[in-house]
């Protein structure tokens, strides 16, 4: 049989749901993106219609699917963004609440609590998280103690598993490693849901979705919704997918996106890290009946330094325009911000901490702050890269970058400057979509083997090499640290 053409990948994001059709080159063909709906209904609570996620996500599918001849469509990835949980009755279909965002903090209290009974060791151990509000668990706990519905009647899942469970008209109930090691209920180390979690915080385990490899025959998509008998090959959490779509599937692999936040993902193969740095230990997006594990840490404000100093300080008119600003001076003139706006994420882990402008002079001028801001970004991200080669053992000398402010070639050089390390950002940025392209590839034999995926990812990369000597980068390190201690103190 003539091998299809296409394959389609649906990314359902915080704030947009978006469709990105990929040839077998790895190009992309077609794309469409629809925000929806942030609801905010009390101070630090974070919802979203289940409906306009479900409805935008099939908006953006249709308007690509207009663009090639659907028939040459080879089957379909989705990947999410993480953590987020509906809870919907199994016999309508109707959920029974809004989806509980990720960011939501209505649970913070019960965390607490959890913390002080010493039971967040126990999650620990068995999860790789730490306990928080942002994971699931908690989430769906007050989704069923604020519910009259029957237990029996519901079931639950994260995007990707509602998503799945409406394409295939209520046929699959499933998710995939990446997205349960997120829930705070699924045994990293057994590779099953916890029995003594889920008693714990009150869920039957007939609500949960069974757990498969991110590459898997997931179901058909509903000959209603699309005809042509297309297969769901691949589910992946967007930054396990993002991980996997820089094709980092050996162990001490590592990517950087660099978007309002930074997240970092470090796969460390068959070995659950447990950190003592603060960061987390999830399972990876993996093509493999048995998944590999990843250490994560995350920077609350990376990109976002950038908004502020151009929505709040006015300093700058444009995001790409600090690329230019700061290599217009030589250095920050002894200028350093550190943005712990929110607190400060690993290895700090502070969250009284708040953000400082330290070391001005007379001399400083709007080019040092807007510099010092970017710098900021690099800086934190390389606390992140040391915290995760202490917890590995292992030297890394390679980083991939994505992300919106991974545009920015002065923050990329200045990063390999920082790190001492290579950064490697792709032709094709789109790493989350392209992490399912090549999972949903692989199960489907679009791809024979990863050889494939390899050939197509490393074609029109740029390298940013490490020039600054060793002694200037640990210098500035040192300075850096100070500043930050200065901020925690
Ligand atoms: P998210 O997915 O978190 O919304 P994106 O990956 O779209 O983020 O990246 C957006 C962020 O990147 C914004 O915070 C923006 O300020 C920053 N950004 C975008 N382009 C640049 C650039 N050229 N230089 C610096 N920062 C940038």
């Amino acid at each position: 049989m003539q091998k299809k053409k296409y394959i389609l990948t649906l990314d359902q994001g915080t704030t947009s749901s978006r469709a990105i059709i990929f040839d077998a080159k790895g190009n992309v063909v077609a794309k469409a993106q629809k925000e929806f709906k942030q609801i905010y209904p009390q101070s630090g609570w974070v919802e979203h219609d289940p409906q306009d996620i479900l409805e935008s996500q099939l908006d953006v599918m249709h308007q690509v699917l207009w663009q090639v001849p659907k028939e040459e469509i080879d089957s379909i990835g989705i990947t999410n963004q993480r953590e987020t949980v509906i809870v919907w009755n199994k016999h309508t279909g109707k959920p029974i609440y809004n989806a509980i965002v990720w960011q939501c903090r209505r649970t913070a209290k019960m965390c607490e609590d959890l913390k002080k009974e010493g039971y967040d060791k126990v999650i620990y151990k068995k999860t790789g998280l730490q306990t928080d509000a942002y994971f699931s668990a908690t989430k769906v706990k007050w989704l069923l103690d604020n519910t009259k519905e029957k237990k029996e009647d519901l079931i639950l899942g994260t995007v990707d598993t509602y998503l799945l469970w409406h394409l295939t008209k209520g046929k699959s109930h499933k998710t995939d490693y990446s997205n349960a090691s997120r829930t705070m209920l699924f045994n990293i180390h057994t590779l099953e849901w916890d029995e003594e979690l889920l008693g714990k915080f009150g869920i039957p385990k007939t609500m949960l979705p069974t757990v498969h490899s991110s590459s898997f025959d997931y179901g058909i998509v509903d000959e209603n919704l699309l005809g042509g008998g297309i297969k769901i090959c691949a589910l992946a959490g967007d930054q396990q997918a993002a991980l996997y779509g820089h094709a980092c599937t050996k162990k001490g692999s590592i990517k950087n996106t660099y978007g309002t936040g930074c997240f970092m993902l470090m796969n460390t193969g068959e070995t659950a890290v447990t950190s003592k740095n603060g960061l987390l230990t999830s399972l990876a997006a993996s093509a493999d009946a048995k998944p590999c594990y990843v250490l994560e840490g995350s920077v609350f404000i990376g990109g976002a330094v950038v908004q502020w100093l151009r929505d709040e300080l006015g300093m700058v008119k444009t995001a790409p325009e600090t690329e230019a600003i700061s290599e217009s001076v030589p250095d920050t003139n002894g200028v350093y911000m550190v943005p712990a706006f929110v607190g400060m994420g690993a290895p700090y882990w502070n969250s009284e901490a708040r953000g400082m402008l330290v070391g001005l002079t007379r001399g400083a001028r709007r080019e040092h702050i807007v510099r010092a801001c970017l710098e900021s970004i690099a800086y934190q991200s390389h606390d992140v890269f040391r915290a995760m080669e202490k917890d590995s053992s292992l030297k890394i000398k390679e980083m991939n970058a994505d992300g919106g402010a991974s545009n920015n070639k002065f923050l990329m050089q200045f990063q390999a400057d920082i790190l001492g390390a290579e950064v490697v950002t792709p032709k094709v940025f789109e790493s989350t979509a392209k992490g399912v392209f090549y999972l949903a590839g692989l199960k489907s034999g679009f791809f024979k083997s990863f050889g494939d995926i390899k050939k197509i990812n490393c074609h029109g990369e740029t390298i940013y090499k490490p020039k600054m000597p060793k002694e200037k980068s640990q210098r500035l390190i040192k300075e850096w640290q100070k500043a930050v201690a200065k901020c925690l103190d």
